[in-house]
């Protein structure tokens, strides 16, 4: 086998996927501990602060080294490398979060014992759905008293209609927490908190009926779990393969991540299960991993990763191919040779020059506002990857400046935080206002945050009267110009420079719709 396909193999692209404080953050710490990714349990805490509330995001904002670095962790495990993309937490960063979906061959869906399927998750599984993502699920605080595991179950069937397959089961709950049973290995690991960390430090016992497990675990124990398990081994499927790599199954695991228990049960199905890349779409046909020639797309943007280098980084996933520092790509949207030198690898605590890197690696790319979100790269074939999504604005506000002086700096900083995706930059033809368009409320707080901190420029951003956007075409020179000239009081340039109407209300941009059918007017700037 080449190394490219060995490595290929051996690649393991995830993110996890949870409603804001069923563990996530837990979770990852722990898997990057049996990476030996980090040392310490807390290094990835930092930057869980963005969802709550600004103050905790600008307290996060002074850790950025740890928040950004840990945004792609790969370490290796069990002879396979894991790349374990993070999501951010916060509604308001939900289009990030769906891009990241994008980008990654699986999922693990953290679900709380306590509340079960709560609202975040469901919006996250729709996503998933879109790709037939396939996805493990992890319930999370067994170490607390939560709901009966055969309701929650259900419900993870009834609401997010995936089948379940429970992988391992749980001994009691709460404090009458014992253990959990694995229904493949037929094995009983008995929980013991301060302890759990690795097999040899767990007390394990072969079969229900192995010696010392009925003294350990006590009668009642004994007989709650053996009538659960007949009743689960009746009625739940048993874990299919086919079913999984399909989206239509998941084998689901119970366990604590803060004990640390049960979770290297999962991390050890998980390398062994969960798909190596998969097959990429792009407008034309399906790239193959396994294909020698190197392709990939840029799923994120982020500015000022290091503020030290002001730099820009462009996170782009190797679809098929290997990547050496030097080789040339071509960015197919332009049609542009660039050749990369420097691009980075994220551990989890640090990111280095990378030398080579395979499909399901995410390498960063030094952009300089030439690269956008959604950009293809590849060894020369003009393919375009498909399905990484643009958001429509929902939010608008106008940046106020305090020093006028600082408009230059406003401008850039406006520009090159709105490459990120999470906001969009707008500048009226008739008037010198700045418009940011958003998603969510939090981002201007955000911007305005960063633009202090990393343009050292005071802005506020104030209500303005635009409730839409659209991103307007037409294939008739003559009639865009006369549109535009008639326009021109709702009309901007986007930070692209793409045209776009932005309407004061939507009785406006109806009756503009049906004034001028001739224009397409896009929810979303249109990728090439
Ligand atoms: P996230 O918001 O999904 O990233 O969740 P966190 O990992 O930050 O966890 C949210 C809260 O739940 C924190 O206070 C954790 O300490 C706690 N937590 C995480 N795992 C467990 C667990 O297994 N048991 C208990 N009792 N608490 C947990």
């Amino acid at each position: 086998m080449s190394i490219h396909l060995q490595e290929t193999r051996r690649r393991r692209t995830f993110a996890i996927v949870s409603h804001p404080d069923a563990g996530k953050t837990t979770l990852t710490e722990k898997l990057l501990l049996f990476g030996g990714a980090i040392q310490m349990a807390g290094s990835v805490k930092g930057r869980k602060a963005a969802r709550h509330a600004t103050s905790d995001w600008m307290a996060l904002e002074k850790e950025r080294g740890i928040s950004v670095t840990s945004s792609v962790m790969q370490f290796p495990y069990e002879g396979k490398i894991v790349n374990l993309l993070d999501t951010p937490g916060h509604a308001d960063f939900s289009e990030d979060t769906y891009r990241v979906l994008t980008a990654v061959d699986s999922a693990l869906m953290v679900i709380d014992c306590a509340k079960g399927v709560e609202e975040r998750t469901i919006k996250l599984m729709e996503v998933c759905r879109l790709r037939d993502t396939p996805i493990m699920t992890f319930i999370n605080k067994l170490d607390r008293e939560g709901r009966s595991p055969i309701e929650l179950l259900d419900e993870v069937e009834s609401v997010l209609g995936i089948a379940c397959a429970p992988v391992t089961w749980p001994i009691g709950m709460g404090k009458r927490l014992k253990g959990v049973y694995h229904l493949v290995l037929d094995e009983v690991h008995i929980f013991e908190p301060g302890k759990n960390f690795t097999r040899q430090d767990s007390t394990i016992f072969k079969g229900l009926d192995a010696p010392g497990l009925l003294e350990k675990i006590g009668d009642e124990a004994m007989r709650e779990l053996r009538e659960e398990l007949e009743l689960v081994q009746g009625a739940a499927p048993s874990f299919e393969m086919d079913e999984y790599l399909a989206g239509k199954q998941t084998p689901v695991f119970f366990g604590s991540a803060v004990n640390n228990f049960g979770v290297q049960l999962l991390l050890d199905f998980f390398v062994e299960h969960a798909p190596s890349p998969r097959p990429r779409g792009t407008l034309s046909r399906d790239v193959q991993p396994e294909e020698e020639k190197l392709s990939g797309f840029v799923f994120k943007i982020q500015a000022n990763m290091d503020p030290a280098h002001r730099d820009r980084v462009a996170f782009m996933r190797v679809c098929s191919g290997t990547y050496n520092a030097g080789m040339k790509m071509v960015q197919t949207r332009t049609g542009k040779d660039i050749r990369i030198a420097n691009a980075l690898t994220f551990m989890a605590s640090d990111r280095e020059i990378v030398e080579t890197a395979y499909p399901g690696d995410v390498i960063g790319l030094h952009n300089h506002g030439t690269i956008t979100i959604g950009d293809t790269f590849t060894e020369g074939e003009l393919v375009n990857f498909t399905g990484i999504p643009n958001f429509a604005p929902e939010l608008f506000r106008r940046a106020r400046l305090r020093d006028p002086l600082k408009m230059k700096a406003l401008q850039k900083g406006l520009a090159q935080l709105s490459e990120e995706g999470a906001t969009q930059f707008f500048r009226p033809l008739m008037s010198n206002d700045l418009i940011l368009g958003a998603v969510g409320v939090l981002q201007f707080d955000v911007v305005a945050y960063r633009l202090k901190d990393e343009y050292n420029v005071d802005a506020t951003f104030e209500p303005v009267t635009v409730t839409t956007a659209r991103w307007v075409h037409c294939d008739d020179e003559k009639k865009m110009a006369e549109f535009r000239e008639k326009n021109a009081m709702n009309l901007a340039i986007d930070g692209a420079g793409e045209l776009v109407y932005i309407a004061p209300t939507r009785v406006n941009l109806q009756l503009a719709q049906e004034r001028w059918p001739q224009v397409r007017f896009a929810n979303t700037r249109e990728h090439a």
